[in-house]
């Protein structure tokens, strides 16, 4: 037996045959030409052909796996008439008389090391696909075709790396799980392996050898690790593994479409709550009717100062889009306390659980506030996009945070900059929120509820604290009848009320809240489909 290890990017056991993916080295001769205007036009061709690929597989991956993973295909579209990259294979004909392939590889190693070099995370992975796009022209200029993916029965892929186009093409059912030498966890490809529910390993220390294909393996995607040709103890540990894990999704699965609704018919909005748009995946996957909480503070935290309000909105644009009309509510930066950015040289606080964060941090450097709704607001257009305020305590913060953001729609009003109209809500998670709900409720369309907050600020223990465990009580009466008496209020104004706190994923408390009258409940997407399952075994007519 054989053991190598990797890094897991989605759970689960696969056992089958190896099928090694090698691709067909494309080797690149330069040579010269003398008609350029000719051999321009050949890259034409290739280029429109390319572009006719990756509309057709953009039409496959919707259907199969989505619009998240679909768009990857858009992307190469249009990085495929890019001015920057067709001018440097232009200039690269004409000016050396070279052929187009040369040109096209050229192009594609100058573009994906500058890519590769930069600091964004969202821009390094753009070298792959700019490789990937090349190596597609290249591949229908020299007339070949992509490597071999062909297996008769389900195998185990094992590769150096794989490339987004090269993942959707395979026939699913005849894929067990990808194990790969190479590759990152924020690739596109992961997301599609986590999309098609199949475990897989990136950095796998395995050496891809000829004489693996068709020996029996076993990918641990729990634990990371490719198991090739197992001995009998690993295979029937493996093997109990798999069914057991099988049998539970698929009960969860059944739930899959299916309406989050009681036995006596009272439905209830599911959720998940995300903290990155690399999470989508995990939305979809689970089945998640809208998106409750997306903690924007990560968007600040995953960069090395202010994010722009260009990348901002190419997130919350991807986060709408993507969610395709179900709605998006997207929360304004919660940094301070325990979420820390260097660059915002916030001072250091005797009690930064009560000090200057979220709402107060916007609300005091409004420049940064700005630049954050200019992107939700222009993101707007292209869905359902919700903005909430996180910290809220008062009637006037809220009067302040409507002052800014009007002068934000003027601004764009402007500019000539269209927006659409959005739902605007306020984060419940101080006693001061509670208390203030009824004339807060006059002033927002929605509100959440954050229960892990609010459950610190009204027993006074420190969520970060584990010395004081012994005297938190999640269930604390204090926090159920403040929730009671939010949802009491906030329908007195036709305002209807979330909670997006770990609280809402607690099972034990769904039928409570439900009686309260929550309307939505938003969670971690593993968990949307065990708690439509618990909602669906409630009788709340009992
Ligand atoms: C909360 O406080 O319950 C909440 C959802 O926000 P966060 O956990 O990000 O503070
Ligand atoms: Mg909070």
């Amino acid at each position: 037996m054989i053991t190598c290890n990797g890094k897991s990017v989605y759970g689960g056991i696969a056992i089958g045959k190896i099928h090694v993916m090698a691709k067909k080295e494309q080797r690149i001769v330069r040579r010269s030409v003398d008609d350029t205007e000719t051999e321009m036009q050949r890259f034409e061709a290739a280029k429109a052909e390319a572009q006719n690929q990756l509309a057709e597989l953009y039409d496959k991956a919707m259907t199969e796996v989505g619009e998240a993973n679909a768009a990857i295909f858009e992307i190469h579209q249009m990085m495929l008439d890019d001015d920057d990259y067709l001018d440097s294979i232009n200039n690269i004909i004409t000016e050396q008389s070279v052929n187009a392939e040369f040109a096209v590889a050229i192009t594609a190693d100058n573009f994906a090391e500058m890519f590769s070099s930069m600091d964004d995370a969202y821009m390094k992975e753009r070298a792959a696909d700019v490789k990937d796009i090349s190596e597609r022209i290249i591949r229908i200029l020299t007339g070949s075709d992509s490597a071999d993916m062909s297996s008769e029965e389900p195998v185990i892929i094992l590769a150096d790396d794989l490339a987004p186009s090269e993942t959707v093409q395979l026939n699913k059912d005849l894929v067990l799980s990808f194990v790969t030498v190479h590759g990152s966890t924020n690739s596109h490809t992961a997301i599609l392996a986590r999309t098609m529910n199949i475990p897989a390993l990136i950095g796998t220390n395995v050496e891809l050898s000829p004489d693996l294909e068709g020996k029996l393996a076993v990918v641990d995607g729990f634990n990371g690790v490719i198991y090739i040709e197992p001995d009998s103890e690993t295979l029937a540990a493996m093997e109990k593994r798999r069914d057991e894990e099988l049998e539970k999704q698929r009960l969860l699965q059944e739930l899959k479409g299916k309406e989050n609704i009681t036995k006596d018919g009272k439905s209830v909005l599911v959720y998940a709550n995300i903290g990155n748009v690399k999470d989508l995946a995990y939305v979809l996957q689970n089945d998640a009717g809208g998106i409750g909480l997306f903690r924007s503070e990560f968007v600040y935290l995953e960069s090395s100062t202010y994010p722009t309000e260009e990348e901002q909105y190419r997130i919350y644009k991807k986060a709408a889009e993507t969610m395709a009309g179900k709605r998006v509510i997207i929360r304004t930066l919660d940094i301070g306390a325990d979420k820390q950015a260097d660059y915002f040289n916030l001072d250091k606080e005797e009690n930064p659980a009560m000090g200057l964060r979220a709402i107060r941090i916007c609300l005091t450097r409004p420049e940064i506030f700005k630049t954050q709704l200019r992107a939700l607001y222009r993101a707007s257009k292209h869905g359902k996009l919700a903005i909430m305020y996180p910290m809220i305590t008062s009637v006037e913060e809220v009067k302040r945070i409507k002052a800014i953001s009007a002068e934000v729609k003027a601004e764009l009003t402007a500019e000539g900059i269209p927006y659409n109209d959005i739902e605007e809500g306020i984060m419940i998670e101080t006693p001061a929120a509670v208390m203030m709900s009824s004339e807060l409720a006059k002033e927002v369309d929605f509100f959440s509820i954050g229960t892990n907050d609010l459950s610190q600020y009204t027993m006074a223990i420190d969520r970060q604290n584990p010395k004081l465990d012994e005297f938190f009580d999640p269930h604390h009466p204090a926090v159920l009848r403040m929730i009671e008496m939010v949802c009491k209020n906030a329908h007195a104004e036709n305002t209807w009320v979330g909670i997006c706190g770990e609280l809402g994923a607690d099972l034990e408390l769904t039928e409570q809240f439900l009686r309260m009258g929550v309307d939505e409940l938003s969670v971690s997407p593993s968990c949307v489909l065990p708690l439509r399952d618990k909602i669906r075994s409630l009788d709340l007519s009992k």
